[in-house]
């Protein structure tokens, strides 16, 4: 079975390389210089997605970082809804898992509406 401690390294370099990526698409963003119309809209649809995708990472950062404070607290590895404790196997793959499955499907059901809009939008990048 993995151990806490080597769950902890995983998630210290999954939030090291969560840093450099959003470090990484905020230098990308586009400098604010005269472009064409067409060049503009472009462009606009870039930093779009490049901040979206940020924020995804800003908000996996912090389930890193709370999981973090969690091994500390020696909460880890206990559903945050449920207080059962989340499966070796799921903390696995799932180093900075806050529920337990059965938990996590629900609120999964409850925010799926929120990932579908974002799905829609990288589909169809400048539909009005
Ligand atoms: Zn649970």
């Amino acid at each position: 079975m993995i151990s806490t401690k080597e769950l902890r390294e995983r998630l210290l370099k999954e939030r090291a390389d969560l840093l450099a990526g959003v470090r990484r698409n905020i230098e990308g963003l586009s400098a604010a210089d005269r472009v064409s119309e067409d060049e503009q809209a472009q462009r606009f649809h870039d930093d779009f997605v490049r901040l979206r995708l940020s924020t995804m990472d800003i908000e996996r950062l912090r389930m890193v970082n709370e999981a973090l404070d969690r091994i500390q607290t020696g909460d880890y590895g206990i559903c945050l809804n449920c207080d059962q404790p989340i499966p070796a196997k799921r903390l696995q793959a799932l180093p900075w898992a806050r529920y337990c499955v059965t938990c996590q499907e629900q609120f999964a059901k409850e925010a799926s509406s929120d990932s579908e809009d974002l799905l829609e939008y990288l589909r169809y990048p400048l539909a009005q």
